[in-house]
C-alpha cells in the first residue's frame, strides 16, 4: 500500500466528509443486518443482495440518493471484504464505524486498462473471448513533489507525492484522522528478497528496549519527549476548562489530537523502518510469541471485585502499545512472508542463553543477566534474544518438580535452590 497525505480545498474537504458519511452510514446498515442474524435464521444478505437494497434505499432516502452511488457500493465492497477477513486474515466481525474516529470511504478507479495474464497474453473474458478491460485509479503526476488524483465529485485532488513513481492501483482510499487526509493506493508490493547469507536472528520485544536483537543491537521505538508529553496535558487541561461546545474546546482537542497523531506517526515509521531493515538483512526472523491483548488486559476488574494496582497497570499498558510489538511483527511478516516464525518461548527471559539453565535469581536487575549456574554474563535482553534466535528447540519447557535433570522451575520455592554444576543442567541443544 501506498499512502500519501492529500490536500484538499475547504470545497473538496465539505464534500469528501459527506462521502464519508455516506460510506459509514451504508457500512454501518451492513452492520447492523448482520447484527441480527443467530443460528436458524435465513443467512444475512450478501454483497449482491445489498447492492439491490442500497439502489432502493437510494430511492427513498433523499439524502443517501444525492450521494455518489459508487462511493456508497465501495462501502459495501469493503464490508464483504470485512466479512471474509476472519477467514482469510483471522480477525474478528466487522465492527460499528464512528463519527470521527473511523471517517473514510473507497473510491474504484474510473480508467479502464487491458487485463493481461501473467505470461503476457491478454486475459480473455471466458464466456464472450473479449479482452477482460479492469480498472485504474485516475492519477496524474504533476511535478516531482506533487500529484493529483480524481475524487467523485471533487474533481482533482492533490496529494504530496513521497516516492519517485505513481504506483498502478485499481482502488484507493481516502481517510480523514486527526484533521489530514490521507490516500492509500491498493497495491501489494512485492515482499523482500531473502539475502540468502543464512542469518537467523531473534527478536526481544520489551517496555525498556522496544527491540533487543540476538547480534546485540538494542533497538528504540521514538517515544513522545517529556515536553510534548507535557505540551498534550496542557491543552487536555485547556479544553476540559472551556465552555462546553465551544470553538475553543474544539480547538484545544485538535491540538491534543495532532500531538498524538505525531507519537502513531513516530512510531509507525520506527516500525516500517526497522522490519523492512530485518527483512533485508536477515534470512530467518524469530519473534517470541506474545499475546499483546492478553497483556495489555485491563486490571479494573468488577465493580465487586475490584483489581489491584489499576491505574498502574494501565500506565504499563500504555508503554506496551507504544511499543508498537505487534506493528513489527506484522510488516515484517508481511515484507519477508514465510521468513517469520513466532516462538512460544517461556522463561525467554530467565533462561542462561549459555548452558540453558532457567532460574529466576539469575535476572539481577532490569539490565543484567547472570547465569548462577555457569556464571554467564550478559544484557537480560540480549540474553533473552539469544533464546528466540535458537527458536522452539532451544528452549524445552522445565519440569514442576526438579527431578534428576536439575531443572526449576521459574517459579516458588525452588528458585531458591543452590547453583548447581553446569553440566546437569539442561543441554544447549
Ligand atoms: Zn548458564
Amino acid at each position: 500500500m501506498s499512502r500519501f497525505r492529500m490536500y484538499p480545498t475547504p470545497q473538496q474537504e465539505e464534500q469528501m466528509l459527506l462521502h464519508c458519511a455516506h460510506a459509514r452510514y451504508v457500512w454501518n446498515l451492513a452492520v447492523e443486518q448482520h447484527s441480527h442474524w443467530h443460528k436458524g435464521r435465513k443467512s444475512a444478505p450478501g454483497f449482491a443482495e445489498q447492492c439491490k437494497q442500497l439502489t432502493e434505499a437510494r430511492r427513498v432516502s433523499q439524502w443517501l440518493g444525492s450521494g455518489n452511488a459508487d462511493v456508497q457500493q465501495q462501502a459495501l465492497k469493503d464490508f464483504a471484504k470485512a466479512k471474509q477477513a476472519r477467514f482469510t486474515i483471522g480477525v474478528g466481525e466487522p465492527t460499528w464505524r464512528k463519527k470521527h474516529v473511523h471517517e473514510g470511504f473507497r473510491v474504484i478507479g474510473t480508467d479502464r486498462v487491458p487485463e493481461f495474464e501473467a505470461d503476457g497474453s491478454p486475459k480473455l473474458n471466458a464466456k464472450t473471448g473479449k479482452q477482460v478491460m479492469g480498472r485504474s485509479v485516475v492519477v496524474q503526476k504533476l511535478n516531482r513533489r506533487w500529484a493529483q488524483v480524481k475524487v467523485p465529485g471533487c474533481g482533482w485532488v492533490r496529494f504530496r507525492l513521497t516516492r519517485p513513481e505513481l504506483p498502478q492501483a485499481k482502488t484507493f482510499r481516502v481517510t480523514f484522522r486527526g484533521g489530514r487526509w490521507h490516500i492509500a493506493l491498493a497495491v501489494v508490493p512485492d515482499p523482500i528478497a531473502a539475502p540468502g547469507t543464512g542469518e537467523v536472528i531473534g527478536v526481544d520485544r520489551g517496555v525498556t528496549i522496544t527491540a533487543a536483537l540476538s547480534d546485540g543491537r538494542k533497538l528504540n521505538c521514538p517515544q513522545l519527549t517529556v515536553k510534548e508529553r507535557a505540551q498534550i496535558r496542557k491543552h487536555q487541561r485547556r479544553a476540559a476548562r472551556a465552555p462546553k461546545g465551544s470553538e475553543r474546546k474544539a480547538a484545544e482537542y485538535a491540538r491534543v489530537a495532532k500531538l498524538k497523531a505525531r507519537e502513531v506517526d513516530r512510531r509507525k515509521d520506527w516500525c516500517e523502518k526497522t522490519s523492512t531493515m530485518l527483512a533485508r538483512t536477515c534470512d530467518l526472523v524469530r519473534f517470541e510469541k506474545l499475546n499483546i491483548k492478553n497483556m495489555t488486559a485491563s486490571a479494573k476488574g468488577t465493580a465487586e471485585q475490584p483489581g489491584k494496582k489499576v491505574r498502574q497497570k494501565a500506565g504499563l499498558n500504555r508503554a506496551i502499545l507504544a511499543q508498537g510489538w505487534g506493528l513489527l511483527r506484522q510488516r515484517t511478516g508481511h515484507k519477508a512472508p514465510g521468513r517469520v516464525e513466532d516462538v512460544p518461548a517461556p522463561y525467554t527471559s530467565l533462561r542462561c542463553s549459555a548452558c540453558g539453565w532457567i532460574e529466576k535469581k539469575s535476572r539481577k536487575s532490569q539490565a543484567d543477566f547472570i547465569c548462577v549456574s555457569c556464571g554467564f554474563t550478559c544484557n537480560a535482553d540480549e540474553n533473552a534474544a539469544n533464546n528466540v534466535a535458537a527458536g522452539q528447540g532451544g528452549i524445552p519447557r522445565p519440569r514442576r518438580s526438579a527431578g534428576a535433570g536439575g531443572v526449576t522451575a521459574a517459579t516458588g520455592r525452588s528458585s531458591a535452590r543452590e547453583p548447581q554444576p553446569t553440566w546437569v543442567g539442561i543441554p544447549f541443544f
